[in-house]
């Protein structure tokens, strides 16, 4: 055990902590008995305070790979290891995670507290609807198999139930076949908000898409856009002649922000410069081009420790959900607007289709709609104006990402999640602010 000054990604709060960092079940399991409440840790890529607490325990040591079957299709792993080493065991048999985020560095612990979706939601679901099994300590320290067949209950709990369930100790995790580490991917630049939304729908058949956004020229009217869409590319498409290099694994980062990285140097010219300057590249040609899977879904960890870049007081990401209906345009259409007249740039904004909710994740965030993703850095009156998109978010009957909050009122959040995971066992600075601690359900 030692202390330590803890953040998430975005860097905002900081807590001084207790961190347990054990290597097993049975470590886990002391530390339960010592600790009345803790809280479970992954790799601390989600941003604002979910895995932030007095007492946290640091899974990141229990991550061993403990069975991979190819002719099955399924990977059995302990909860601290991360989609990178996952990628690392898998890609060279041919086979993929069926949900990735936008970072290989989250733990399959993390993957599953927080019931993560990828850029192929609206086909394939959030992540938890491919685990076979999750073993997990509960409340009252009992190790406990959970599957949609087998103790349901608490497998619904913990599939986004943001660690209030139990520590998770390991999983089993159904594959994908590919052929190639290679996605064929089309670009279309878009100049409005209507024109991007028709283009989800256009393309609702792709397997993946995305839209990167220039916030700073949305005007309600205007809108410069992106979207990205994408296929895993077949073998025989691959001009490669050597096998195995078309199941080629990623490469490590390429670099890495300094610790003293001026961070003034961000700034809303700067930002805006940078926008345009990726609109006019990328609104160039819509030709297909084929990716390396890393540069399609993971193309923020080329940069290591790229949060460095907003300073000390780190940013917050704004992740919000709004119905695909005309109210749910019109509050995109108003958080645009509020942010290009209020001068608030997001360095990196994006868009992307939901489909069906996970029915079997009580606080799992996806539902049929768009969800949008702005970084914002902090300043003195950003906490200020995004009480004001709360507002537009929740006229239009939407919510905001429990990995992605690290503000939201709790009256907000108990009228936009109606089915919520309570504990007294399981402490973050979350379940505090969002009331999650109490048996009160009201
Ligand atoms: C660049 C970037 C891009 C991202 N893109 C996406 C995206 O596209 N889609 C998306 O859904 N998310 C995305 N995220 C968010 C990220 O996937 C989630 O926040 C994820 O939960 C982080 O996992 P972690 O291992 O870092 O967990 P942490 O951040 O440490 O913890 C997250 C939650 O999981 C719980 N937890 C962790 N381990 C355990 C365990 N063993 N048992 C029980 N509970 C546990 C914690 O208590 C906490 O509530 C992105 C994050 C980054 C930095």
């Amino acid at each position: 055990m030692f202390r330590r000054n803890l953040t998430n990604w975005n860097h905002y709060p900081m807590i001084d902590s207790e961190v347990i960092s054990p290597t097993s079940e049975s470590e886990c399991m002391d530390a339960l008995k010592l600790y009345p409440e803790l809280i479970a840790r992954g790799m601390g890529r989600s941003y604002g305070d979910a895995s932030l607490g007095k007492v946290v325990l640091d899974c990141t040591a229990m991550s061993r790979i403990l069975e991979l079957d190819i002719q099955k299709k399924i990977i059995v792993v302990e909860a601290g290891v991360s989609i990178d080493e996952i990628l690392k065991q898998i890609v060279p048999s041919g086979l993929f995670l069926p949900v990735v985020p936008g970072t290989k560095f989250i733990t399959i612990g993390g993957a599953i507290a927080a019931d993560i979706h990828g850029k192929n939601h609206h086909i394939d679901g959030t992540f938890t609807r491919h685990v076979e099994w999750i073993e997990i300590i509960n409340e009252s320290l009992q190790l406990v198999r959970c599957s949609t067949s087998q103790n349901k209950d608490l497998f619904i709990k913990t599939c986004g139930g943001m660690g209030m369930s139990g520590v998770i100790i390991r999983a089993c995790l159904k594959l994908v076949a590919i052929e190639t580490a290679y996605i064929k991917c089309i670009k279309i630049p878009l100049y409005s908000l209507s024109e991007l939304l028709n283009s989800f729908e256009r393309f609702k058949d792709s397997k993946y898409s995305v839209a990167w956004l220039d916030t700073a020229s949305g005007n309600g009217k205007k809108l410069n856009s992106v979207l990205i869409v994408g296929e895993h590319e077949k073998a025989a498409n691959v001009l490669i002649k050597n096998f195995e290099l078309k199941l080629q694994v990623h490469k490590s980062p390429l670099m890495r922000i300094p610790k003293l990285f001026p961070s003034f140097l961000l700034n809303k010219i700067s930002i805006n410069i940078f926008n345009r300057f990726y609109f006019l590249i990328n609104a160039k040609s819509s030709d297909s081009k084929l990716l390396h899977y890393d540069d399609y879904f993971f193309p923020l960890d080329k940069i290591k420790s790229w949060n460095r870049l907003y300073g000390k007081k780190g940013f917050v990401q704004y992740q919000c959900l709004v119905p695909a209906n005309s109210s749910g345009e019109q509050a995109l259409k108003e958080i645009l607007l509020a942010c290009s007249t209020k001068g608030m740039s997001s360095f990196l904004s994006v868009l992307k289709s939901f489909g069906e909710a996970n029915p079997l994740a009580h606080m799992s965030f996806p539902a049929p709609g768009y969800t949008l993703a702005m970084d914002l850095k902090m300043n003195n009156g950003l906490l200020n104006f995004l009480d004001e998109l709360d507002k537009i978010v929740e006229n239009c009957g939407g919510k905001l990402y429990l990995a992605k909050d690290a503000r939201m009122d709790r009256s907000f959040f108990l009228r936009s999640y109606p089915n919520r995971v309570v504990s007294n066992r399981f402490v973050s600075l979350l379940s505090n602010r969002l009331g999650l601690n109490t048996s009160d359900k009201k």
